[in-house]
């Protein structure tokens, strides 16, 4: 075993360093336990096209009450987006603004929709298409924008509606006022680390803390039996190694827990965080980035949003039935050549299961089936998320479903601490944890700032 550390904090994404560097500069006695082999979980920045894209996080939404604006800002890293955007809508035989229209009449549903109740979005969405008979002539492309607009939107609930999107998470998510699509000007999203870290803008001035990699948590035993006076947080990893600390911050993401808890805790977590931890639930989405020869796309800021209709789609076999659920493309901020394709739920869980060149040759065919009136120049390399294979993951950030809200699920009971006595020895942050900012990474820096603010509060009132 080694030596007895203040706090240990498993799992190292963007909320777990956020903790061990306030932690750190509170002169408490930190270790960072992560188990991949890099720091920075959902931020993964990987170079390719000319420079580095995300295959996690992206963009920074928002500005105001915003944590990654405030520290990205200090260093003027956030590049803006081209004012100018234009959009493309790929349908077959449909003017601009007849599914401007459509598009006009979801958005506005789902505005002024009573959210003071347990429904779905996806049902304010087909009560706002029913409801209006006369929509359009053609019912097929409504059909069709639904679709697209549940798939953009991570509404989903369309093979079991408890799991869809509640309508009052929407109300509690709270956006930050400003800017939405902040990019990094191409250095990528895990320059946010490089400044948690504080190894940026002067790499020599790095916090000396202490982050092992390749230690993944398997028990967590929080409470002694033997030692109810000082009692220790024992935590074993799957190599066997052996840490004890004063207290444990766990980050890892919601889909880990859902999968692990009843193993990873030792007494296992109390009924009601079981409950937080089943019905709050977990959006799957995929990224594809396509490198080009060159651009052939309208403009330098571009973005199509697909339609597919019964035709098209049955041009695809059932194992290219992911294709189909490709629903967006856009261009790339500092990558001229690249496009990125977006594909959600079940389609990105599909497609993280064919191989390279497979997800290569389906995103050629998308481009000869619905991309005709453009002249596509030749694909080069290809790279694809995995976050639903990967079993630190499960898949991409939380939401609230309707099944959250019958069941009283929520964010600030996944937030609570274990305690022993008076002292909370097993605190929980990571973006899930954030009530009303989860699912990004501004969430999970918060609640990273949040527990550790709590611990050196534990600590200075002697309760720990
Ligand atoms: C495709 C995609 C696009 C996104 N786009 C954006 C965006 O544009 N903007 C935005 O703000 N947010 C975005 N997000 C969300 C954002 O990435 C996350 O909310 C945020 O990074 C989560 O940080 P975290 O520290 O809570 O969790 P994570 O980053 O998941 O960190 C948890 C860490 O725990 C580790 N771990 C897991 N199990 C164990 C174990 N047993 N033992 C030890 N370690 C373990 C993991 O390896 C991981 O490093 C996106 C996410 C994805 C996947």
């Amino acid at each position: 075993m080694s030596q007895l550390m203040d706090v240990v904090v498993i799992g190292c994404g963007a909320s777990g360093v956020t903790a061990l560097r306030k932690l750190h500069d509170a002169g408490l006695k930190v270790l960072g336990l992560e188990a991949a082999d890099r720091i920075g979980g959902r931020i993964c920045s990987v170079p390719f096209g000319t420079g580095y894209v995300d295959i996690g996080a992206a963009w920074c939404h928002g500005e105001k009450d915003n944590k990654v604006f405030e520290l990205a800002n200090t260093y003027n890293l956030l590049g803006r987006p081209d004012s100018e955007e234009t959009k493309c809508f790929v349908y077959k035989g449909t003017s601009s603004e007849e599914a401007e229209k459509i598009i006009d009449i979801l958005e506005n549903a789902v505005t002024v929709a009573d959210k003071n109740n347990t429904k779905a979005i996806s049902e304010c969405l087909r009560d706002a298409v029913n409801s209006r008979r006369n929509l359009s002539k053609d019912p097929q492309l409504v059909n069709a924008i639904v679709e697209w607009y549940e798939r953009n939107n991570h509404v989903g609930g369309q093979n079991d509606p408890r799991t869809g999107k509640s309508l009052k998470g929407l109300e509690e998510h709270w956006p930050c006022e400003g800017e939405i699509w902040l990019n990094w000007k191409g250095r990528g999203y895990k320059t946010i680390l490089d400044v948690l870290l504080n190894r940026y803008p002067d790499p020599s001035k790095e916090i000396p803390v202490q982050i092992l990699l390749k230690k993944e948590v398997e028990i967590i035993k929080w409470r002694s039996a033997d030692d109810q006076v000082n009692p220790l947080v024992h935590v074993k990893c799957k190599d066997g190694s052996l840490y004890a600390a004063k207290s444990v911050i766990v980050t890892v993401p919601l889909a880990v827990l859902k999968e692990r808890h009843n193993h990873l805790f030792n007494p296992p977590l109390p009924a009601e965080k079981v409950n937080s931890v089943n019905n709050l639930h977990f959006t799957i989405l995929g990224k594809i980035y396509i490198e080009f020869e060159k651009p052939w796309w309208p403009a330098k800021r571009s973005n199509f949003s697909i339609f597919w209709r019964d035709e098209d789609k049955a041009r695809f076999s059932t194992s290219e039935k992911w294709i189909t659920e490709i629903h967006g493309l856009q261009t790339v901020e500092h990558q001229p050549n690249l496009l990125l394709a977006w594909i959600y739920g079940n389609g990105a869980e599909e497609m993280e299961k064919v191989n390279l060149e497979g997800v290569k040759a389906g995103v050629q065919k998308l481009f000869d089936v619905m991309l005709t009136q453009y002249k596509v120049t030749t694909i080069g390399n290809i790279l694809r998320s995995q976050w639903t294979i990967n079993p630190l993951a499960r898949g991409t950030y939380s939401y609230r479903s309707v099944a959250s809200e019958q069941s009283g699920a929520n964010a600030v009971t996944l937030s609570e601490p274990l305690f022993s006595g008076h002292s909370p020895v097993v605190c929980f942050a990571g973006e899930a944890s954030s009530h009303h900012y989860h699912n990004s990474v501004h969430g999970a820096i918060d609640a990273g700032f949040r527990e550790a603010e709590r611990l050196i509060d534990a600590f200075r009132r002697k309760l720990l």
